[in-house]
């Protein structure tokens, strides 16, 4: 099946004994035993439920990968990851993931006495000076939140494997329908199922895709041990919202070059940032590794802070919220809402400046949305 086929119809077969084209939620919590030692392959919906399943066997297939294990948030999914390694463990790490994923790690991994260099990923010489006898994990983010940098996957598969080094990539902004890291070598595909997977700001979730079995059985082991499992109905209302990826995508990558375009040439916007714009430092990389440039986008404003949060206050149709990858537009100011708790000094050292501004842009109609962003700025 061809990708966007994929998307609709992978994994999902009409249910057996009604016919119904949607798959049923099995909202059950446990399963009858036929008899002591025979279930019908599920004995408690932690360890497995045919919703999931269903799930898993579609975002396997869209991310070409043999396994996937969801969790009931992308930072469980991150955390899962982290369980694989242990006390003395190092991880190299892209400098500017998004805010929870550092928070995780800078507050509660290193008290597991795990151990984290931050690089800028997008040259890959920093990710192998990183490395020390230690390194277990590579961790990339491309493009990151919110900076929008890229990482050449395949120079750093080269890297990981030279060192034999497990490779993780948080694929959450780009999708599959875009980008498909296992097939540049990575070892782990991470997305919060939350953002684009979805689509509709309806749900919270994660997932981990992978071809290798011991990781597969591990993370399995992992989702039934810690049970931080999303519910059947989370789980159906994601399936639902995947239908769309292919279409939904399009819409999003191709307002977003629009409005990243009429940003850069306005005359109160300092600097644009979108990595299908000639002027992103990875355009290159970027229009080489993935097959649209997805849909979000940062700017500074020439006035600074006051003017950054002037423009989020005025708008009227783009939503001051946390999330992204959804089909409303959402406009974020990342020092105070999703980055928060990064420290002051590391945000700025990563470029994360106060006056920063990020927007995901949704599938509305371009012209509304720029209607709005150029009152605002006004
Ligand atoms: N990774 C990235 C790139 C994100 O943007 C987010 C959330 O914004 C996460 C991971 C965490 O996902 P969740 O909010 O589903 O836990």
């Amino acid at each position: 099946m061809k990708f966007d086929t994929k998307v609709v119809r992978s994994g999902i077969e009409p249910d057996p004994s009604t016919g119904a084209i949607v798959p049923p939620i099995y909202q059950s919590a446990t399963y009858v035993l036929e008899e002591v030692g025979k279930d019908k392959g599920y004995d408690y919906t932690r360890a497995s439920n045919p919703t999931r399943e269903t799930l898993e066997k579609n975002l396997a297939s869209l991310d070409n990968g043999k396994y996937a294990i969801c969790f009931s948030s992308g930072m469980a999914a991150v955390d899962s990851v982290m369980k694989l390694l242990e006390s003395g463990d190092h991880v190299v790490c892209s400098d500017d993931v998004y805010g929870g994923v550092s928070r995780h790690f800078n507050n509660l991994m290193v008290n597991y006495k795990i151990n984290f260099s931050y690089v800028n990923s997008s040259n890959p010489r920093e990710v192998e000076d990183a490395i020390t006898k230690k390194t277990k994990l590579i961790w990339i983010e491309t493009p990151t939140n919110p900076l929008l940098k890229v990482t050449d996957l395949d120079a750093i598969s080269k890297i990981a494997k030279k060192h034999n080094i497990l490779y993780g990539v948080d694929s959450t902004f780009s999708t599959p329908a875009l980008l498909r890291p296992l097939e540049f070598g990575a070892d782990i595909t991470m997305h919060s199922t939350t953002k684009y997977l979805s689509g509709h700001n309806q749900i919270i979730g994660g997932v981990l895709i992978t071809n290798r079995q011991d990781l597969a059985e591990k993370f399995k082991f992992i989702q039934k041990t810690v049970g931080a499992v999303p519910s059947p109905f989370d789980c159906w209302l994601t399936l639902l919202g995947l239908k769309t990826l292919s279409v939904r995508m399009n819409r999003h990558c191709e307002n977003a070059q629009y409005i990243a375009e009429f940003l850069e040439g306005h005359k109160s916007v300092d600097r644009v940032t979108y990595p299908g714009l000639t002027s992103h430092p990875q355009y290159n990389i970027a229009s080489d590794q993935m097959s649209g440039f997805s849909g979000m986008i940062s700017m500074e404003l020439k006035g600074g802070i006051p003017a950054g949060i002037a423009l989020m206050n005025n708008l009227k149709l783009c939503s001051l919220a946390e999330s992204l990858g959804a089909v409303e537009t959402m406009i974020t100011h990342p020092a105070t809402m999703t980055h928060a708790d990064v420290p002051k000094e590391d945000r700025l050292a990563r470029g994360l400046t106060d006056g920063l501004v990020r927007l995901s842009v949704g599938i509305e109609d371009k012209a509304d949305i720029i209607n709005d962003l150029n009152n605002a700025l006004k």
